[in-house]
This record gives structure tokens, C-alpha cells and sequence, in this order.
């Protein structure tokens, strides 16, 4: 399979697909992060050295129906001023995460649209766990953002006073996080 017809799919920014495994129905994708190692956590020095490289493996979506794997060579910094010492991260990869969190949402959506996470584990290559725990925590947000206290309206002429800047912000969010 091309490395660069894979790479134009992988869509995830500052990682870039260095080598291409195919383990029967199975792909991993060897990636590595392009971004800069930023400045340092503990004193702001900005000429952090690598330092190694440890592997990390999280699942992703599917390239053409077959499960992907990604193994991720993560850097890990040193600080030449203070020594101290730090992984990169990915905005999708959480610390000990073993899913992308698109891959996650996308089997929330999936539980939630046939309601047969069973089904949804089979087609995705997870176990039933997998599912209904992507299933919970999107759940579990909505009914956070539900919950939150609805903005107060008023008549002009009430003594309470009505941020309506604020309720605006927190009902364009709400939506925002339920239409995905
Ligand atoms: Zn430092």
C-alpha cells in the first residue's frame, strides 16, 4: 500500500506516517510528531534536546474498513538549561490513552446510532467494553452540559440582573457539543 496515499488520510496534524505495516486485515502506521518541542515546563529555556523516543500504540479509524493501529514514536525532551525532562503530547492522544480521541467519539456515535454495541465492536475490532465505555463518557457530557443551570431570563424591568452575553455563550456551546 503507498506510504502517501495513507499519509493524505491519517489527517492528524503535526504527525506524519514514516512506515506502514500490514498485519493481515491489520495496518499500523509508524508516525512521528513534525511539531516543535515548545519551551520548557519548568523554566521556559527553548533549546530542549530529544532525549528518546518511546513507543506508544493507540487505535484510530479504519482505512478502507481495516482497523488501524498507530505506533507512535513519541519524543521525549530534555531541558539544556534545567535537565528536566518531558514527552510530547497530541491534542488527540491523550497520556495513556489507547484510542484517538476521534476514534473515540466516532464509536460513540456508532453506539448511539444502532444501538448494538456488540455489532459496533465487531465492525470496529474493539471488545463490547470498549464501546460502551465511548458510549458512557459522551453520555455522561451531555448530561453534564444539561445539567448546567439554564440561563435566567428576565423581563427589562426585573431587579435580577441577566448576563445576556454569558447565557449566549453557554447555549451556543451546549449546541455546539450536542450536534456532533
Ligand atoms: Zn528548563
Amino acid at each position: 500500500m503507498p506510504g502517501q496515499a495513507i499519509n493524505a488520510t491519517l489527517d492528524l496534524e503535526g504527525l506524519e506516517v514514516i512506515g506502514v505495516v500490514a498485519f493481515g486485515d491489520l495496518i499500523e502506521l509508524v508516525v512521528e510528531s513534525r511539531f516543535d518541542a515548545g519551551a520548557c515546563r519548568s523554566c521556559g529555556g527553548l533549546a530542549p534536546e530529544p532525549k528518546e523516543r518511546p513507543e506508544v500504540l493507540v487505535r484510530d479509524l479504519a482505512i478502507s474498513g481495516r482497523p488501524v493501529v498507530l505506533r507512535w514514536r513519541k519524543r521525549r525532551w530534555r531541558c539544556t538549561y534545567c535537565h528536566s525532562s518531558w514527552t510530547e503530547a497530541h491534542p488527540q492522544i491523550p497520556p495513556r490513552a489507547r484510542m484517538t480521541l476521534r476514534f473515540k467519539a466516532q464509536l460513540a456515535s456508532q453506539a448511539a446510532a444502532q444501538g448494538n454495541f456488540s455489532q459496533v465492536a465487531a465492525q470496529e475490532a474493539v471488545s463490547y467494553d470498549t464501546v460502551a465505555r465511548a458510549h458512557k463518557a459522551r453520555a455522561d457530557l451531555v448530561r453534564q452540559r444539561r445539567s448546567r443551570p439554564a440561563p435566567k431570563w428576565s423581563s427589562p424591568d426585573s431587579a435580577d440582573t441577566v448576563d445576556y452575553a454569558a447565557s449566549s455563550v453557554v447555549t451556543s456551546s451546549c449546541a455546539h457539543l450536542l450536534s456532533y
